[in-house]
Order: structure tokens, then C-alpha cells, then sequence
């Protein structure tokens, strides 16, 4: 029907392209969120690890914002790449080189175009899936990152295919993020530090599923407030 897909095109079409503004926005709110849950992920640390999660990330976030600020004119991709760079140079333990590795793995995957759209979008956070897996070998249940990676990847992927906007299908993906991040609790880590536990690991909440629900969080955001202004050009 002619004026069904009519507005389903002006409902897909509010955000018309996603540039170097909003990657750097993504960043930026990946940043505030990291450093208002810092003591949080923290304290999610104490319980099965050794209780720095937060403080690396937000050590590596901070890193990423300066070099964002560095006044250095560059395209999404290199932007991805740059930040991935400082957060495995900046962040310690495990999650440095996992999130480094996914950033940079974003980057090369959007290359050197200036403007994207959200199938890229799904490309990029596929190959960020494949290089934390490339790294850390970790499989859903295992009690790590990828328990809420996959989901969220999951999810925004089904809002694409329903013909949802970026922002509905970036809400669609923290929201399975957050479900996925909640079914750590009883899980039995066995990748990183937690799965020195093994059974005691139990009832707790994994920082790193945490830690990538809140890149989500932040991914919501930036395409909400990218969606108000009207899109990138
Ligand atoms: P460390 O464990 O070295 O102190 P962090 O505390 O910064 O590093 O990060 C811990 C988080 O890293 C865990 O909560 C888990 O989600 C994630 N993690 C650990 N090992 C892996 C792995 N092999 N694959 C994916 N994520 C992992
Ligand atoms: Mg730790």
C-alpha cells in the first residue's frame, strides 16, 4: 500500500546520516555514564574480581574525551580507531584490550566514509562482537561482555528489520542489553578473573555486562538527541 511505505520512509527518514558529530556524541555519553557509575562498576568488581572496572573505564573514557577535544578533524571510522587505541593503551586488566580491540574493530569497519546509517551501524557493532570474541573467546553464559553484546545486537538488528528509526532501534538494543546484563546475576563465570570463583561467582552481577549496557544507555541517547536536532545532514 502507497501511503503505508510513504510514512514508513518518513519514519525511518528523521535521522538522515550519522557523521563524526555523532560517533563523538556516543563517545562523550559513553563517557558521563561511565564516570556516574564508576563506583558502581566498582563495587560490581569487589564482589567476583578485583575492584577496578570502573576505575579503568573511567580512566579510558577520559583518555577518549581528551583526545576527542585534540582539535584533530577526522571521520567516524578513525574516530572509532583513535578512541580504541587510547582505551587499550589507557585502561587496564582485561577490559582495556577487549573494548579497544571492539572500538577499533567499529572503526575499520566503517573505514573512511563521513557519513554512515544504522545498517552500518549493525556492521560495526558485529565486528566489535567478533573482535572481543577474537580476544577473549568468551560465549554467551559464560558471564562476560558478550551476555549483553549480543543481545543488544540482537535487538537493534530487530528494530532495523521492523523498519524502525535509529532511536527506537537503539532503545530496542539497551533494553536487551539491560535484560541480558540482569541474566549475569546467576551465571557461573568462565572467562576473566571472575571464573577464579567458579560457583561462588554466583549471584552477582557482571561489571563488564554492566559496563556495555551503559555504552547502549549512551547509544540511545546520542541518537535521540542526534533525532531532535534533526539528523546529520
Ligand atoms: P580485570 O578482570 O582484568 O580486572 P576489568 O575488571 O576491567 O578487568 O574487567 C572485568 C570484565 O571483563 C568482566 O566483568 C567481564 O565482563 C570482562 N571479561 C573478562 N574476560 C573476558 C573475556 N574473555 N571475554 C569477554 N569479556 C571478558
Ligand atoms: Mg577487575
Amino acid at each position: 500500500m502507497v501511503t503505508g511505505r510513504v510514512s514508513a520512509v518518513i519514519g525511518q527518514g528523521r535521522v538522515r546520516g550519522l557523521d563524526a558529530g555523532f560517533v563523538t556524541l556516543w563517545l562523550e555519553r559513553t563517557a558521563t555514564k561511565i564516570g556516574e557509575h564508576r563506583d558502581y562498576l566498582t563495587q560490581l568488581d569487589a564482589a567476583i574480581g578485583d575492584a577496578d572496572h570502573g576505575i579503568n573505564m573511567d580512566r579510558g573514557f577520559g583518555v577518549v574525551l581528551a583526545k576527542l577535544g585534540d582539535g584533530a578533524s577526522r571521520a567516524p571510522g578513525p574516530i572509532l580507531e583513535a578512541s580504541g587505541n587510547a582505551l587499550i593503551l589507557s585502561v587496564g586488566g582485561a577490559a582495556g584490550p577487549l573494548y579497544g580491540s571492539a572500538f577499533r574493530g567499529m572503526g575499520r569497519s566503517l573505514g573512511d566514509r563521513a557519513v554512515f546509517d544504522a545498517e552500518d551501524l549493525l556492521v560495526a557493532l558485529r565486528a566489535a562482537l567478533a573482535e572481543i570474541q577474537r580476544i577473549g573467546a568468551a560465549n554467551e553464559g559464560d558471564k562476560t561482555i558478550v551476555d549483553a553484546l549480543v543481545p543488544a545486537i540482537a535487538g537493534f538488528e530487530r528494530g532495523l528489520r521492523a523498519g524502525e528509526s535509529l532511536p527506537e532501534a537503539a532503545r530496542r538494543a539497551r533494553e536487551a542489553a539491560e535484560e541480558g546484563m540482569r541474566a549475569t546475576v546467576p551465571m557461573h563465570a568462565r572467562k576473566g578473573r571472575a571464573s577464579y570463583l567458579g560457583p561462588r561467582s554466583v549471584g552477582h552481577q557482571d561489571p563488564g555486562a554492566t559496563s556495555t549496557e551503559l555504552l547502549f544507555e549512551a547509544l540511545e541517547q546520542a541518537a535521540d538527541e542526534t533525532d531532535g536536532a534533526g539528523g546529520a545532514p
